[in-house]
C-alpha cells in the first residue's frame, strides 16, 4: 500500500519531505514502519507536485520508477522550495498496472489527489458508483486504478461546487458501502487546505508554527507528531488542523 504526504506553510525545499529526514518519503517506501493490511515496499512509481511561488497552477513530476532510483530527483527536490506539496510512493495493487499515470498526484487546475488504500471487489463492486460519472471522465480516467476512479469521483463533485471535505467524505462513504472493507486514505490539497482521511491506514500530523505536515508516517522522531485516530476526517489549512470521525462532517 502507498505510503503519501501533503504540506502547507513556510517554503521548504522538496528535499526536505522526500530525501533528507530520517524517515522521510523516500525511507517509507523501502522500509515503511506501519503497513497495515499487507504490502511491504513502495517501488511502483512514486509523484510530487508542488505549487511555484506567485500563485501559479502545481508542477507535478511523476515516474514508474521506484523514488529512490530516479537520478535526477535529488538535484531537482534540493534545487525547488515550495510552500504547499503533495507526494506519494505507489505499492500497486496485485492486477493493476505499474504506470506513470497510476502514481499519485493525480491532478486537476489546483486540485491534488492521492489514495492510500484498495477498493475491495474492483471493479465490479464499483462498477453502479463508477456508471453515475459522465462517460467522458470514465473513458479518460488516468489508469485503469481504484485510485484513479476514486480521483474521479472526487472531481466529479469538486467540479460540481461541493466543498473539499464534504466531496472527500462523500465519496469515502459512497465506495465503503458498495465496496465494504476497503481501504480509504484519500488526500486532497488545492495549496491552500489540507483533507484527508483514515480507513485503514496509518496516518500522523504535524503542526507547528512554520506549517502543518500530514504524512502516512512521522518523517522524524520529534515529539510534535500526532497519530490521526482511524475512521477520521481531517481538515487543514496551513494553521489549523481539524478532527471530525468519517460520517459525521
Ligand atoms: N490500489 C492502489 C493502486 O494500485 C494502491 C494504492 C496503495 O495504497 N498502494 O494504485
Amino acid at each position: 500500500m502507498c505510503r503519501h504526504l501533503a504540506y502547507l506553510g513556510a517554503p521548504v525545499a522538496l528535499a526536505e519531505l522526500l530525501l533528507d529526514p530520517p524517515h522521510a518519503l523516500a525511507r517509507q517506501a523501502w522500509a515503511p514502519r506501519d503497513m497495515r493490511g499487507g504490502g511491504t515496499i513502495n517501488a511502483d512509481g512514486f509523484g510530487v507536485a508542488w505549487y511555484p511561488q506567485g500563485g501559479a497552477e502545481p508542477v507535478r513530476y511523476r515516474s514508474a520508477m521506484p523514488i529512490w532510483s530516479d537520478a535526477a530527483l535529488p538535484a531537482l527536490a534540493a534545487a525547488t522550495a515550495s510552500g504547499a506539496v503533495l507526494a506519494a510512493v505507489r505499492s500497486a495493487t496485485v492486477g493493476m498496472p505499474v504506470t506513470e499515470t497510476a502514481a499519485a498526484p493525480f491532478a486537476e487546475g489546483r486540485w491534488l489527489f492521492s489514495h492510500n488504500g484498495v477498493v475491495r471487489g474492483w471493479p465490479g463492486s464499483v462498477v453502479k458508483v463508477a456508471g453515475r460519472l459522465p462517460v467522458q471522465d470514465l473513458v479518460t480516467l488516468d489508469a485503469p486504478t481504484d485510485s484513479a476512479l476514486l480521483w474521479a469521483l472526487v472531481r466529479d463533485r469538486l467540479r460540481a461546487g461541493v466543498p473539499p471535505a464534504d466531496a472527500v467524505a462523500e465519496v469515502v462513504a459512497e465506495v465503503e458501502l458498495a465496496a465494504p472493507g476497503s481501504r480509504l486514505n484519500l488526500l486532497l490539497t488545492d495549496g491552500a487546505q489540507i483533507v484527508a482521511t483514515t480507513l485503514g491506514h496509518a496516518l500522523s500530523v504535524r503542526a507547528d508554527s512554520d506549517g502543518v505536515l500530514v504524512s502516512s508516517e512521522p518523517l522524524d522522531p520529534g515529539a510534535a507528531w500526532q497519530p490521526v485516530p482511524e475512521n477520521h476526517l481531517l481538515a487543514a489549512t496551513a494553521s489549523t488542523v481539524h478532527l471530525t470521525p468519517l460520517g459525521r462532517s
